[in-house]
């Protein structure tokens, strides 16, 4: 397994080294709109799943490398599912000045234990896609015994206790959570927690289920409009490339990767695990970057025949 993947330029962190330790998918959630695809191991029990040692090796050996803004533990499932969380955070302090960074779907932020491993990261960014028990469901389709309020309490009780910068991220799908309801309560229960940002963010890669869409320019706006002014709409890809060049033109690893990816969607339509096992990279370094040239116009992706494929746009398949 490969632990270190990247760095990937993500839309929040920059560009950001990621560290992932949870196989691949296991997750407290299976959100319909998951860009890794539907959850295959649904749970809630804490474990080991990587050697921290093994971990912190890789990490020693990619970093005199890379440049990045975070690392950031994140990948292929719930990073807060692994035990070794605490140890990793603070290993990974110890070996660089680069920022520590996680993200987390909040779920287990109920448990103090979790709550303790995660207070010596730099940036935590908790989601909370809904307030209500319902909405939850719907969107999160969360493991049967969690409960929405429980997870409320525990963002509120991390808020209080973590001295490092908290931004909480909402992920809003047309139709399923962007309700006016909804939305003033999920604004109502922010209001009561500290955090220095609220990112409105919506769909951008193919999700876990076909009938997922995501909200225009302009409904995002109007969604912002229910929220204090910490809130901050994630700007479009398209946007994103206006203002900040376009990432092909980053140096290195990624240029070539990207390289990789278009040589092989040129020979073949891929599946996302085809384009990770093709290339030999993590699951989720494979899902930023096929966003990224999606976002791009270089690729379509298609979801018609059952299973997503990828397609390189010069193809008529
Ligand atoms: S989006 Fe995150 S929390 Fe939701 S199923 Fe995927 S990995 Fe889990």
């Amino acid at each position: 397994m490969r632990y270190v993947f990247g760095p990937v330029p993500s839309r929040r962190l920059g560009l950001s080294l990621g560290i992932d330790v949870i196989p691949f998918k296991t997750c407290s959630f299976d959100c319909i709109y998951c860009q890794l695809g539907r959850t295959t191991c649904k749970t809630i029990q804490r474990m080991s799943f990587a050697s921290p040692e093994e971990v912190v090796a890789n990490l020693k050996l990619v970093l005199p490398r890379v440049k990045a803004s975070y690392v950031t533990l994140s990948g292929s499932g719930e990073p807060t599912l692994s035990l070794d969380l605490d140890r990793l955070v603070r290993e990974i302090k110890e070996l660089t000045p680069i920022p520590v960074a996680v993200l987390t779907n909040s779920s287990l932020l109920c448990r103090p234990e979790v709550r303790t491993a995660l207070l010596d990261a730099d940036l935590v960014v908790p989601s909370l896609d809904a307030a209500s028990q319902e909405v939850f469901e719907r969107t999160n389709r969360p493991h049967p015994e969690l409960r929405i309020d429980d997870i409320i309490d525990g963002i509120r009780a991390f808020s209080s206790d973590f001295h490092g910068k908290l931004w909480i991220e909402v992920m809003l799908v047309k139709g399923v959570n962007d309700d006016e309801a909804e939305l003033a309560r999920i604004s109502s229960v922010l209001r009561g927690i500290r955090a220095e940002k609220i990112q409105l963010n919506t769909v951008e890669r193919p999700p876990a289920e076909p009938y997922v869409r995501p909200l225009s320019g302009e409904e995002m706006q109007r969604a912002r409009c229910h929220f204090d002014e910490r809130a901050e709409v994630i700007p479009a890809p398209r946007d994103r490339q206006a203002r900040t060049g376009n990432a092909l033109d980053e140096g290195g690893d990624m240029k070539a990767k990207y390289a990789q990816i278009l040589g092989l969607l040129e020979r073949r339509p891929c599946t996302l695990a085809d384009v990770a096992n093709g290339l030999g990279l993590n699951m989720n370094e494979a899902s930023k970057l096929l966003g990224m040239l999606l976002s791009l116009g270089l690729i379509r992706a298609d979801s018609s025949t059952g299973g997503k494929a990828y397609f390189h746009r010069s193809r008529g398949d």
